[in-house]
């Protein structure tokens, strides 16, 4: 603590600095954050005021003399901290989407108190008598519906937090959220130095043989950018190192950059995570015993769809022996074009983006490249919003003059179609140093109504898309496109949100079907010829392009299904560990995979030393909800193909009993008013051609 009282001192020393935007009411249009005003010196001090603001806040409420009612208690807690979310709307989006090493080292301090922050008002006995005092009278309150669900969400969440713990047990679960916070953040530190700290770098134009002309331009440029002015720098993105193994000829390059890829913070340096990793393990499970549950996934999926562990491993494993005969397969395919060019070498893991590469080009005459042409980003983008208004009648309309917090973010204002205000989305589209690898969708500004007030939504979205190069405008991969579909999918939950209440989310296994769903207009034929076009010509992609791509499309889903659902079992036997004291990162990798059958040929999806969704992000004992989600989405998406692809009753029904009904409901309540039965795995197996 010594620490931040002297960083603190030394800030509030800065008298004549300009006042604190956080601490003024921002008159920004729509309220949104002054990106342009906030400096990273106003973090600290907005967030020390603001801990002690929702404190006396709590306390205050403790303290009334009016007994507990769902107002003065339950809506008045989910209210509090007002000043805090609006730090929190910025910095922990800064954290992950343009970080520097100030950012970082402000998180060090403010990430761990935040935690304890947090834990004291879970853990503090006169706010939790109020809550069950709301919730043990509720019959006499004449609550709704959404005040029943809200109020046995808080309820719960305060008992799974530790309020009826005695005090010793108390203290320590502070003290094990504090540390994970803590061990979280490192771990997708380390991960996002590793990526960045590498570099393959090709000097001689001979070791480019198969590149295409993008992927040799995106290469120089990155070397420019790095001082290396006429050599090509492939990176650990993955719009640098995709195409590099998808294309290159140079075997010992593509296992180089692969390797480096997989072993990220697994090389025994400072940003090695497997020591994270035990502890991360050992506390989880220490907490969940503490709290009465002999596994940490136990205590997760309690509150998830899959309710727990035996479910998620039957709808794994139903997955994973279909897929895996495919990836067999699909192996065995690729070993005999190897034997077929007397390549006298066992197919590798760092193969199979190559080989995939040259039999959608041979057997079904697809090629990436030719493919990229139809999806620039500027027409993606376009076609995307098409979608969106005929589906719900929203338009999306440029608004530069709001301030970012970096020059590439986008902001549009969001319109139904009487033209009224729905929400703000912020869209940032291309890999930096100081953005972490993969795509996200996150809330500056939550949806909910304060005083009888509408507060709308802001939405941000993050994706490390393909950037433009030379004279070529940014265009897309297919997997990009459907990722964007996916991203701004989550958006759309976020803004179409109707409830009243802040903190009152849906379960991870159900929050991907918003997501998800859009991917199948963005792969469906029908749609794909209003959106996809040549960007030079504008040709409308043909119907033969179409074809190929919906005939490889059944292609590589074997090892697509594989390295997923491997790594979700890997999550899964992380976290059901009953005894969680040293373990061996490697060995226990090796070991699940061995247990399951995995094939040497493939890796699962995110291997330990990098899976930040189960180690930094909210993923833990949740990395199967895609797959979870996927079952609904490919069934709900049905009601759509049994009616049509923008049928105005099917999109208002899931607009108003899935997408606006956040947490207010229950999942599969949500979901069979939607589509009147609860939903089969077929649709997804057939999706996958598993069946
Ligand atoms: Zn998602």
């Amino acid at each position: 603590m010594a620490v931040v009282t002297i960083f603190l001192s030394a800030c509030n020393t800065e008298k004549t600095e300009p006042m604190n935007p956080f601490l003024t009411e921002y008159t920004t249009p729509f309220g949104v954050p002054p990106f342009d005003l906030i400096k990273n010196e106003h973090f600290m001090p907005a967030a020390e005021l603001g801990f002690s603001e929702q404190l006396a806040e709590i306390e205050a409420m403790v303290a009334q003399a009016d007994p507990p009612t769902f107002e003065n208690t339950i809506e008045a807690y989910l209210l509090s901290g007002e000043l805090l979310r609006k730090v929190d709307g910025v910095f922990r989006k800064l954290l992950s989407a343009e970080t520097s090493d100030e950012i970082d080292s402000i998180a060090r301090i403010l990430v761990p108190m935040k935690a304890v922050h947090n834990s004291s008002i879970m853990l503090n006995a006169g706010l939790f008598q109020r809550v069950k005092s709301v919730f043990d009278n509720q019959e006499t309150m004449n609550l709704n519906g959404e005040q029943t669900v809200s109020l046995e969400k808080i309820y719960k969440r305060f008992v799974r937090g530790g309020a009826n713990l005695d005090e010793q047990d108390k203290l320590r679960i502070s003290e094990i959220n504090e540390r994970l916070s803590t061990l979280t953040l490192e771990f997708g530190n380390n991960n996002l130095a590793e990526t960045n700290s590498y570099q393959l770098i090709i000097d001689k134009e001979v070791d480019l043989a198969g590149l295409p002309e993008s992927v040799r331009s995106a290469a120089a440029d990155a070397a420019s950018a790095s001082g290396l002015e006429g050599k090509w720098v492939f990176t650990l993105h993955k719009p640098s190192w995709i195409p590099f193994l998808q294309y290159s000829e140079k075997r010992d390059l593509r296992e180089e950059i692969y390797t480096a890829m997989f072993m990220r913070s697994n090389l025994g340096n400072e940003y090695d995570n497997n020591d994270l990793i035990k502890e991360i393990l050992a506390l989880r499970l220490e907490r969940a015993n503490l709290l009465g549950y002999d596994t940490h996934a136990a205590y997760v999926l309690e509150e998830r769809m899959a309710k727990e562990p035996a479910n998620v491993y039957e709808l794994l494993m139903k997955v994973w022996e279909p897929a895996l005969a495919m990836a067999k397969a699909e192996a065995d395919m690729m070993q005999k074009m190897i034997d077929s060019e007397n390549g006298d070498f066992q197919l590798a893991s760092w193969d199979w983006w190559y080989y995939a590469e040259k039999i959608r080009v041979e057997k079904y005459a697809l090629n990436e490249e030719e493919l990229r042409a139809y999806f620039s980003l500027e027409i993606v983008i376009e076609g995307l919003f098409d979608v969106v208004n005929k589906l719900y009648g929203l338009t999306l309309e440029p608004r530069n003059d709001l301030p970012v917090y970096h020059e590439e973010v986008m902001p549009f204002e969001v319109k139904e179609a009487d033209g009224s205000h729905l929400g703000i989305l912020y869209m940032d589209f291309h890999p930096r140093p100081g953005k972490r690898s993969g795509a996200w969708s996150t809330g500056i500004r939550t949806a909910h109504v304060k005083g009888g007030e509408q507060i709308t939504p802001l939405g941000l979205i993050v994706m490390n898309f393909t950037r433009p190069t030379g004279d070529k405008p940014a265009l897309l991969s297919f997997d990009e496109t459907l990722t964007f579909y996916h991203e701004f999918g989550h958006a759309l939950h976020s803004l179409f949100k109707k409830s009243h209440y802040l903190k009152i989310g849906v379960a991870t296994d159900f929050v991907e079907l918003p997501s998800q769903i859009m991917e199948n207009w963005a792969a469906h034929p029908d749609v794909l010829k209003t959106y996809a076009k040549h960007y030079e010509t504008g040709e409308v992609i043909p119907d033969e392009l179409i074809a190929k791509l919906e005939a490889a499309s059944k292609f590589n889903q074997g090892f697509v299904t594989v390295e997923y659902t491997a790594a979700s079992i890997l999550d899964m036997d992380y976290h059901t560990l009953k005894d969680a004291s040293g373990v061996n990162v490697t060995a226990f990798e090796d070991a699940s995979m061995k247990r399951i059958g995995l094939i040497d040929e493939i890796i699962p999806r995110y291997k330990s030393n990098y899976f930040q969704h189960i180690f930094a992000g909210g993923y833990s004992a949740g990395y199967y909800s895609y797959m979870w989600s996927e079952v609904l989405d490919k069934d709900a998406f049905n009601a759509f193909v049994e009616t049509s692809l923008f049928d105005q009753t099917t999109a208002t029904s899931f607009r108003e009993n899935i997408l606006e009904k956040g947490g207010s409901l229950e999942e599969m309540e949500m979901y069979v008013n939607f589509r009147g039965a609860e939903p089969t795995i077929q649709p997804l197996l057939k999706g996958r051609g598993l069946n």
